[in-house]
């Protein structure tokens, strides 16, 4: 059975009929606010919720297995049809709560230093699938009395790789009447797929966009990040660029640091050029041990406080604005790049 998680107000609207276009929008709104069932439809007759049901269901996803870290995150396995996807609850200081979901099943670009990566692709994810991991994790803030306020697109998988569906789901988060998470509210992290981002660009939404760059010399970024031959920085600069001009927002360039590999004062001076020219702001993220990963022969390290102090600071030197991004979840594999399926491929 079809689910309608992933439909948009007016597309229920047709795929409901003959149910009256201002029900088939309640029945949106319903969705949005997280009945899991049509009997919780109170405003649909009692034949109509009926007949619903027996045509369709709510959601595909179920809410799996959750574990909670001690400094507030949520990792939850979200179980799909064939597969599951990880999405994770994270909660700031003053407590606002942010929701980073996947969207893919696995990964293709296979990125040296990610677990998600390590993992192999299976599949893209349904617009459903994606706004169901917000509903999931929604529900587990309001539990906790977190309320869900921002979106990032950072979870399993490389977002631009799946725009079309990416987009879909945007559509109904951002709807007022659905979701209602504002466009300035989410952000999506790319690899940096050219093509994905001019078209993100030219058709929209316009949302906040993060590119993991990572390394800015050239040779290294294509060892940990394979899509990089496919996509030489110099076009990723152009269309982050063409980004920036068109939607006038700051870029986000994430850095994950790898102790010993790209902290050093080359890789500095490097990114800095990189930054030239664009609005940018340096996110730090230093890097979450995932076992079993080794580049070029050795296994991969945290970089140490004081290396990555001292980088943030030839950034800014060089007159870079930079952030470093908490450490959260990492008792529970849930953080930045600890995402996937514990062993053995996907379950079921
Ligand atoms: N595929 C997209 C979005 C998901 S990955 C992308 O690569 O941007 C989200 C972020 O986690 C990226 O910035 C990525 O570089 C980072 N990341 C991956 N593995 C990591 C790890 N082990 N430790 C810290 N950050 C990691
Ligand atoms: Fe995919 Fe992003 Fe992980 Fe690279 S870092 S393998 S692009 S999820």
């Amino acid at each position: 059975m079809r689910a309608l998680s992933g439909y948009s107000a007016e597309e229920l609207v047709r795929i409901l009929a003959p149910l009256p276009p201002y029900k088939a929008r309640e029945v949106f709104k319903w969705i949005a606010r997280g009945v899991r069932d049509f009997e919780g439809m109170t405003n649909l007759g009692k034949q109509e919720r009926e007949d619903l049901s027996r045509r369709f269901t709510l959601r595909s996803t179920g809410r799996d297995s959750a574990l909670a870290d001690r400094d507030g995150t949520v990792k939850l396995r979200v179980s799909l049809r064939d597969a599951a996807a990880e999405a994770v609850l994270l909660r700031d200081k003053e407590g606002r709560g942010t929701a980073c979901i996947s969207s893919q099943a696995g990964c293709p670009v296979g990125c040296a230093f990610c677990k998600t990566g390590s993992l192999g692709f299976l599949r893209n994810l349904e617009a459903g699938e994606m706004v169901e991991q917000v509903l999931h994790i929604r529900e587990i803030g309001a539990e906790q009395g977190t309320e869900v306020s921002h979106l990032v697109v950072m979870g399993m998988g490389e977002p631009l790789l799946n725009l079309g569906e990416l987009r879909r789901a945007a559509e109904i988060i951002m709807d007022p009447q659905g979701l209602g998470v504002s466009r300035r509210r989410i952000t999506v992290s790319t690899s940096g797929i050219c093509a994905g981002i001019r078209e993100l660009a030219d058709s929209g939404p316009h949302l906040r966009l993060a590119f993991s760059l990572t390394s800015a010399r050239e040779e290294l970024r294509n060892a940990l990040v394979p899509i990089g031959r496919d996509n030489p920085l110099k076009q990723v600069k152009e269309a982050l660029g063409y980004y920036q001009q068109t939607t006038g927002q700051r870029i986000t360039l994430e850095a994950v640091l790898l102790g010993g590999l790209n902290t050093g004062a080359e890789e500095a001076a490097a990114m800095r050029d990189f930054a030239r020219g664009l609005d940018a702001v340096v996110n730090l993220i230093p890097w979450n041990p995932v076992e079993g990963l080794r580049f070029r022969g050795r296994a991969l390290r945290e970089p140490s406080g004081a290396e990555t102090e001292a980088f943030a600071g030839l950034l800014r030197q060089g007159g870079l604005a930079v952030t470093r991004r908490f450490r959260r979840g990492r008792g529970v594999s849930g953080a930045c790049g600890q995402l996937g399926w514990t062993s053995g491929g996907p379950p079921r």
